[in-house]
């Protein structure tokens, strides 16, 4: 085991893959689940000095009423590669320190981090296994404009600024997909978390 204390299931996948609502169904079956898509969010909110350092690297317009100003920031770090990665550089030491707290305070042997750039950000490397959600470029595209009322284009400029999926694959143990409905989705969840059961002896 890379952590001593803790099996970490690494899980990641495409946007609209399903990997949050895989994860949820992992937590049903008894592994507590880090969102570090959902903390990196609040992070941005609540951490003072990460919050400083953004504001220094791209200015107030950074935050607003509501908090962070996700179009504005977006917009910042898409049109200059050297500002998102100084942006990451604050925002992803920050997660992981929030990573390993909430790790020091779980009773479960077995973990799991769900993270859309699992692989991207490296994070996969201090995983003990890893497992990708993959499903239909159609599938992905049809659940994604439903969710966030996005238009196929641009849900597919965001696909297309991700990694593929056979570089997901490629770094992965355990593949699930996710081509069904939600029961065949929970199926497959309870499949791989009894193989990784096995093949580790938990
Ligand atoms: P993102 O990276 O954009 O957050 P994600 O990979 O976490 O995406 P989810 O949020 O889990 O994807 O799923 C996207 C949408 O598709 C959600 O509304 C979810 O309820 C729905 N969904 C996921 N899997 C299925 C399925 N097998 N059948 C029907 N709907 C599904």
């Amino acid at each position: 085991m890379k952590n001593n204390q803790y099996f970490i299931i690494g899980i990641t996948g495409g946007i609209g893959s399903g990997k949050t609502t895989a994860a949820i169904f992992f937590e049903e079956f008894g592994i507590p689940v880090y969102n570090s898509d959902k903390r990196a969010k609040i992070i941005q909110n609540e951490n003072i000095d990460v919050k400083n350092k953004i504001i220094e690297l791209l200015g107030e317009n950074s935050y607003n009423k509501n908090g962070l100003n996700k179009v504005y920031v977006s917009k910042e770090v898409f049109n200059d590669k050297s500002k998102l990665i100084e942006l990451n550089r604050i925002v992803h030491p920050a997660v992981f320190n929030d990573f390993e707290e909430w790790k020091n305070k779980q009773t479960s042997k077995i973990i799991m981090k769900e993270a859309a750039i699992l692989i991207e950000s490296g994070s996969y490397k201090t995983c003990d296994v890893v497992i990708s959600v993959i499903a239909d470029l159609e599938k992905r595209m049809g659940r994604t404009v439903d969710r966030d009322s996005l238009s196929e284009e641009e849900v597919l400029k965001r696909i297309n600024n991700q990694i593929s999926d056979d570089e997901r694959i490629a770094k992965s143990d355990y593949i699930i997909y996710n081509n069904g409905n939600l029961q065949d989705l929970k199926k497959e969840v309870e499949k791989t978390l009894l193989k990784i059961k096995k093949e580790y002896n938990f």
